[in-house]
């Protein structure tokens, strides 16, 4: 991947805003950049001062054993996860709020931290009486209610091992991870809420245990209260056994290097895998980037007050919804439903509400709120935010920008954070107080990670070609295999560039040594021997006003070798037009090139995502490629057809 165009360079350094920079924990590039090379120069050193922040039985003897690709971190040290996020701040924050949880119909909860950890112990206490023990795999299929964080806390308190299913996912998907993991105990509601309309969880759930024969017990939370299907001696509810539980219950040591949770990828690439992470490695990497990305105050009068807005279906939910605040016994807000339930400034709403001050959410939602216009925000009172986050898709430069100004009101530093399942936590972000950013761009590695863009043979690229992303030196938080198959755990992310972890994307470096991660390896397109990524040409499109949101593939064509495909989504309130469509494909050619002139661009309604939120570009393909198009069609693309294909390829592909 040698040639390029160079356009989503150009920007220039935006420096952290000055009253956010005046209090953060790391102020300057040049303080950045000691720490990053005191931890290159001695990785052990820095990792082995930073394990001070967890609390241990029992002190590690070494710091790491490397022999890749197998990490072991930490060893001879014991710990206990949950009592690292609750236990150990109950002298100090026990009255503190931990947790402000609202329904999408408006009721509310909060919980102390003495609370979360009574009511932790209980259910902890709960799974032992089912006869769960330390290593057992412990299935959770759950909408975004309080119970949700507080079994994972369980499972990690007698050491079980969770496996969050995200409750949008379909009976087959289902019983594929249950039999994956070989679960035994399931953990379910009887419903959720989204939109208002009731999501059957325990009807999927008795579905995809049809078909899975280790199942032995369900739990079930009542949450919707309506009528469900019953299997005597099977089924049990949640506060059944949770009233009969004491809120006593020993967090036993458990080793650095225990087994804490399996989580699948979201499947955008192929058949998703379990990700395995591990006790002390994964707590460690949440709890110092929350320190460092997130720059948290949480032991002072002006505490954060923090919401991710991920579900905890996914690992963002799971690292900086549940495990990195929780260890740094912060304040979170979680929220049960939609961004546009009731109406489409729900969101603002319970900033507002909760005065929360830092939001971290996804580059999808920006483009969604982007695309819901200005109204539903200028409303509302922002003025508590002191930082922006975002993850999942690179940020569109025009995205990141609007961002910045409509949210943020020109004094929140965003942190564009760069991340995988895999990685277990935030791996290259802008420390926010310190690095100048540049919208569209994640900026620089995170101290303790060593990130290279090189060619197939492991050669650094020059600055401003594309190549591949990877990670030189293990760290702490990193996937310990994929579980059930060491083999594919090694093929995929080792032997690919031997040596070195293999992220599967593309990026590429700017004179300044920035990050721009273009998107994965498979999304580059190859135009008349150039290669161009679907993210410089998307972030092209959403620079147009008209442009909400856009997704570029490539069909095969007999001449170009690939032609350019657009899915595009407009503004509220534009009309798809032919003008508009030639006007649109005119601004691609003048910001990138003639040679990225697209061959069709199509408007469309919603474009196809991943549970996640992840744009579906394989499905696009597809339409691309087999969907009978032809010529200048003013018509709006049929998103059943896109429907229909998604479901022709199977529920995990959504
Ligand atoms: P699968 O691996 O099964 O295809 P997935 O990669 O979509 O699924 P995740 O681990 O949730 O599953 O997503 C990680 C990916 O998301 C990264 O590899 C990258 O492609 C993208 N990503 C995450 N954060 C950013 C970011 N800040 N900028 C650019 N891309 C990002
Ligand atoms: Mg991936």
């Amino acid at each position: 991947m040698q040639e390029f165009d160079p356009h989503v360079l150009e920007e220039k350094p935006i420096a952290p805003p000055a009253e956010f920079q005046k209090r953060a924990r790391v102020q300057t590039l040049e303080e950045y950049k000691k720490i990053y090379d005191r931890a290159k120069d001695d990785p052990e050193g820095f990792w082995g001062e930073q394990a001070k922040m967890l609390d241990w039985f029992e002190r590690p003897q070494k710091v790491l054993e490397w022999d890749l690709p197998h990490a072991k971190w930490f060893s001879g040290g014991k710990l206990n996860v949950a009592h690292n996020c609750l236990d150990r701040h109950l002298a100090k924050n026990g009255k503190k709020v931990a947790l402000y949880w609202e329904a999408e119909d408006g009721k509310r909860l909060k919980f102390t931290y003495a609370e979360l950890h009574a009511r932790v112990c209980k259910f902890a206490n709960a799974l032992l009486t089912l006869g769960v023990k330390a290593g057992d795999c412990v299935a959770v299929y759950m909408p975004m209610i309080p119970e949700l964080p507080i079994a994972l806390l369980a499972c990690a308190r007698i050491g079980a091992i969770h496996s969050v299913v995200f409750g949008g996912f379909s009976a087959v998907s289902l019983a594929d991870r249950i039999g994956d993991a070989k679960a035994k105990w399931l953990i379910t509601a009887d419903g959720g809420y989204r939109r208002g309309h009731v999501v059957p969880l325990k009807d999927t759930a008795d579905k995809a245990i049809e078909s899975c024969p280790t199942i032995e017990k369900v739990v079930v939370v009542k949450r919707t209260g309506e009528k469900v299907a019953w299997k005597q001696g099977r089924d049990l509810w949640w506060h059944e056994l949770e009233e009969k539980a004491s809120a006593k219950c020993p967090a036993p040591a458990f080793d650095a290097e225990h087994p804490l949770y399996i989580l699948y990828t979201s499947g955008t690439t192929g058949k998703p895998k379990g990700v395995l992470h591990t006790s002390a490695g994964y707590l460690l990497g949440c709890m110092y980037t929350m320190q460092l990305v997130f720059d948290l105050r949480a032991d002072s009068r002006d505490d954060d007050v923090y919401w991710c807005t991920a579900d905890i279906g996914w690992v963002t939910g799971h690292s900086y919804l549940v495990y990195g605040p929780l260890a740094n016994a912060a304040t979170c807000v979680m929220y049960e439903g939609a961004p546009d339930f009731p109406k489409r400034d729900r969101f603002w709403e319970i900033i507002e509400r909760y005065k929360v001050s830092i939001l971290y959410s996804s580059a999808t939602a920006v483009r969604a709120f982007m695309a819901w216009g200005n109204d539903w925000i200028t409303k509302h009172d922002l003025s508590s935010l002191r930082l922006l986050g975002t993850v999942g898709e690179p940020i569109n430069p025009a995205a990141w920008k609007w961002y910045f100004e409509v949210i943020g009101g020109n004094r929140c530093p965003i942190v564009d954070t760069w991340w995988q399942t895999e990685t277990g936590a935030i791996m290259i972000s802008p420390l926010p107080g310190a690095t100048p950013t540049k919208p569209g761009s994640a900026t620089l590695p995170m101290p303790g990670v060593i990130s290279r863009v090189v060619t197939m043979k492991g050669e650094a690229v020059k600055p401003g070609e594309t190549g591949y992303l990877v990670i030189e030196k293990p760290w702490p938080s990193m996937l310990r295999t994929i579980y059930g198959d060491d083999e594919r755990f090694k093929r995929d992310y080792w032997t690919r560039i031997p040596g070195v972890y293999f992220t599967g994307d593309a990026a590429q470096l700017d004179a300044d040594g920035y990050t721009w991660v273009l998107g994965r390896v498979d999304d580059v397109i190859k135009v008349a021997g150039h290669r161009l990524s679907s993210m410089e040409i998307e972030s092209a499109l959403v620079s147009h006003p008209s442009v909400a949101e856009a997704a570029v593939v490539a069909r095969p064509d007999e001449i170009k070798g690939e032609a350019i495909v657009c899915f595009v989504t407009l503004r509220s309130g534009i009309e798809p037009t032919r003008e508009l469509r030639a006007a649109l494909g005119e601004h691609v050619a003048v910001t990138i090139g003639t040679i990225a002139r697209p061959s069709e661009v199509r408007f469309a309604d919603l474009l196809p995502k991943t549970r996640s939120g992840k744009i579906m570009r394989r499905l696009l393909r597809e339409v691309a490629e087999k969907g009978g198009v032809s010529g200048d069609t003013t018509t709006l693309e049929d998103l059943s057809v896109i429907a229909k294909l998604a479901a022709a390829k199977g529920t995990d592909e959504e």
